[in-house]
């Protein structure tokens, strides 16, 4: 089963992926932080990371920079959550190494759609 972890600080938008990802039947795993997140991906291993940019204690950037230092966590792929207008945000986070970026508010058809897309790169 392909295990997906969702990093957002709003427990609305957070549910709301959940849910759409437990219906599409991924395995899904929820984290209310960066660091939350970081410790969770340590160990549950995820093969794709849902990952918001703002965000308290460690924002997505930061995230993403761990990940990347770090041979454990630096393969899993990343789809990072930005807002509207945050060109600038998502440049950023493709250059960090996330592999998509959704621009809130997103359909979950489109979250459902990019996290099979990675998920078959990731065991390709
Ligand atoms: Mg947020």
């Amino acid at each position: 089963m392909i295990k997906v972890l969702v990093i957002d600080d709003s427990d609305v938008l957070r549910r709301i992926s959940v849910f759409n990802l437990k219906r599409a039947n991924f395995e899904v795993h929820e984290a209310v932080d960066g660091l939350d997140g970081l410790e969770k991906m340590r160990g549950i291993k995820p093969d794709v990371v849902v990952l918001d940019v703002m965000m308290p204690n460690l924002d997505g950037f930061g995230v993403l920079k761990e990940m990347r230092d770090d041979p454990e966590l630096s393969k899993i792929k990343v789809i990072m959550l930005t807002a509207k207008g945050g060109d600038d945000d998502a440049d950023h986070a493709m250059k960090l190494g996330a592999s998509k970026f959704l621009t809130k508010p997103f359909s979950p058809k489109n979250l459902v759609e990019a996290v099979n897309e990675l998920a078959r790169e990731q065991r390709a």
